[in-house]
């Protein structure tokens, strides 16, 4: 999962990227409402938490651009507490939901668990599942039957994405902009090294699912349902 955090306050901005990280989440934060939009229009964000009071473009706005261009990243604003009027606007606008500031870390993360959740439309998100493999968020394992296997970061962001997309293609392009983010030099044979190692992770656990080769394209995950 990718979130972009546009908030100009720089502290706090840095304590929900924190707090992010250590749930596993891909961060890319923007400082003002210009290149949050930007950064959004890429369109690889799962989520995106959006300030209301922002330099340069407005959070109102910089959400009424995106929905415009189709944009469909979920989005989390966030209004001061003086700005009654917010709530409905921001709504209104095409926010998914807000939190008003202050707010405190537990019901940050809670409402950001149950943004992504719906995003990937897994009521299970904790553990996403293709076939016979779970994804164990909590541990970064992955399970099959009674067996399971420890992840690596990348490993782990690049499983949950083939899962999360049910089988469809993912190109190599969105991989790494939705893993390492757009500002990146990785290069195509990285994806193809942790590919590889998935792969022979996958295989330890017996797995009747693989990850399938749509050439010059990308990877999509199948089950050989005949075992
Ligand atoms: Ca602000």
């Amino acid at each position: 999962m990718r979130i972009l955090i546009v908030e100009d306050e720089k502290d706090l901005a840095y304590v929900l990227s924190e707090t992010l990280k250590l749930e596993g989440y891909n961060i890319d934060i923007a400082n003002d409402g210009e290149y949050g939009l930007d950064c959004a229009l890429t369109g690889v964000y799962d989520l995106i938490i959006l300030d209301v009071m922002l330099p340069k473009i407005n959070g109102f706005d910089v959400l009424k651009q995106l929905r415009t261009a189709n944009i469909h990243s979920a989005v989390l604003m966030l209004t001061a507490r003086s700005q009654i009027e917010d709530k409905v606007e921001g709504l209104d606008s095409g926010a998914d939901d807000y939190l008003t500031k202050p707010f405190i870390t537990k019901e940050f993360l809670a409402r950001v668990r149950a943004l992504c959740r719906r995003r990937s439309n897994e009521y299970v998100s904790d553990r996403p599942q293709f076939g016979d493999i779970i994804l164990d968020t909590p541990h970064h394992e992955l399970h099959c039957g009674d067996k399971r296997i420890m992840l690596s970061k990348k490993e782990y962001d690049l499983i949950e994405l083939l899962i999360l997309n049910k089988g469809k293609v993912i190109g190599k392009d969105v991989m790494i902009t939705k893993i390492w983010g757009y500002e990146t030099d990785v290069e195509y044979n990285s994806i193809e090294v942790y590919i590889s190692f998935l792969r022979k992770k996958m295989k330890a656990l017996n797995s009747a699912v693989s990850i399938q080769t749509s050439r010059g394209v990308g990877y999509f995950l199948a089950e050989d349902k005949n075992g």
